[in-house]
């Protein structure tokens, strides 16, 4: 999604058209949404986002989604949820929304396309990993490099990969991906970890765990695929080509999240939701990685959306009751 942290609108335009339930996102958690509210008969509207289909889609293959024994393309499931949702009525649209003001119902939205007032919100704005931002990553996203271990680990069976970062996500993901990579080589800028002590501890003592201190990854190198890795040691300026298979990049994700800032409960930025997927304004749902520091998972977020949508019904005819 495009977010933008401006002052809340007026929601008063005449202009605007009025939906529902608008649904901001087309990840897992957005979709699954879109699908619980058609088959409510609520004509849900989804706002795509820059990012049609969310993170997943730009996974290349999804093996623990159930229900798809062989795997299935991150793309192609995207594709599959949006089918599944529009079958049943729901309306995707490519379009961002850029500015909202939750301060009174209907909730007014502007867009990239215009304006919207909408009865009942759902948020699935998702999550980006923060990214190294050094020449070779974006050519190489998904031909070796990854920002996921459970996704894409399997790939890189009896091959060396290194992981970027030094807190619990890396550690943790570094271990998991122990079960497939013959060498995981953590690169981490300074010579102290961030990751909790028991992380540590098993990360440490892992046979097939190796760590470079002091170190920031400059470069990723290869044609077609990931060739090796080019370093420097912040503290002697030393600089290094360390020849490599896979590059997992963990230094931290961010909610999509700026443009509800002020307007609605946060925890470090990630939206504050119920059991029921409620947030602090009533009629605003929010659910997957927007609201979810914990799981991220394709499943997990879709579950959310499930939820949200079946809460946002009830919310819609409690209140026309
Ligand atoms: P994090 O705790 O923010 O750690 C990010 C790591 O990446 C840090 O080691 C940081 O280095 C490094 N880093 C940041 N920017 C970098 C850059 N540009 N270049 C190189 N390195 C960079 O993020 P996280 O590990 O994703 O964890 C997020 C939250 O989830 C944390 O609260 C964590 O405790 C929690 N979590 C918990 C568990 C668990 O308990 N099992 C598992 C996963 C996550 P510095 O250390 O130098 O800052």
């Amino acid at each position: 999604m495009t977010v933008l942290n401006e002052a809340p609108v007026s929601s008063s335009s005449a202009a605007a058209r009025h939906t529902r339930l608008l649904i901001l996102g087309s990840g897992p958690a957005g979709l699954a949404a879109a699908l619980y509210a058609a088959r409510a008969e609520l004509a849900p509207v989804v706002l795509s986002g820059t990012e049609l289909g969310g993170q997943v889609s730009l996974t290349y293959t999804i093996e623990n989604y159930p229900g798809f024994p062989d795997g299935v393309g991150g793309a192609e499931l995207g594709n599959l949820f949006q089918k599944q949702a529009e079958r049943f009525g729901a309306q995707v649209e490519f379009d961002s929304a850029y500015r909202v003001d939750l301060s009174k119902r209907p909730f007014n939205l502007v867009t990239d396309n215009g304006e919207i007032q909408t009865d009942a919100l759902i948020i699935a704005t998702g999550a980006s990993p923060i990214l190294l931002n050094i020449p070779g990553e974006k050519e190489l996203t998904g031909k070796g490099i990854s920002y996921c271990a459970t996704c894409d680990g399997w790939f890189f069976k009896d091959k060396k990969v290194v992981v970027v970062g030094g807190g619990d996500t890396a550690l943790e993901e570094g271990l998991f991906l122990t079960r497939y990579a013959s060498s995981v080589t953590v690169i981490h800028r300074r010579d102290s970890l961030r990751a909790g002590v028991v992380l540590q501890k098993r990360a440490l003592e892992h046979p097939k765990m190796k760590f470079i201190w002091n170190t920031v990854a400059t470069e990723i190198v290869g044609r077609e695929k990931v060739e090796a890795v080019r370093t420097k040691n912040v503290q002697t300026g030393e600089e290094s080509l360390l020849p490599i298979d896979g590059v997992f990049v963990f230094i931290g994700h961010t909610p999509n999240t700026k443009m509800f800032e002020g307007q609605i409960e946060m925890e470090n930025a990630y939206i504050k939701v119920d059991n029921r997927m409620k947030t602090s304004v009533a009629g605003v749902f929010a659910a997957g990685e927007a609201a979810d520091p914990h799981f991220r998972q394709v499943i997990t977020s879709a579950g959310m959306g499930a939820a949200a949508a079946i809460e946002a019904t009830h919310f819609l005819e409690h209140e026309t009751a």
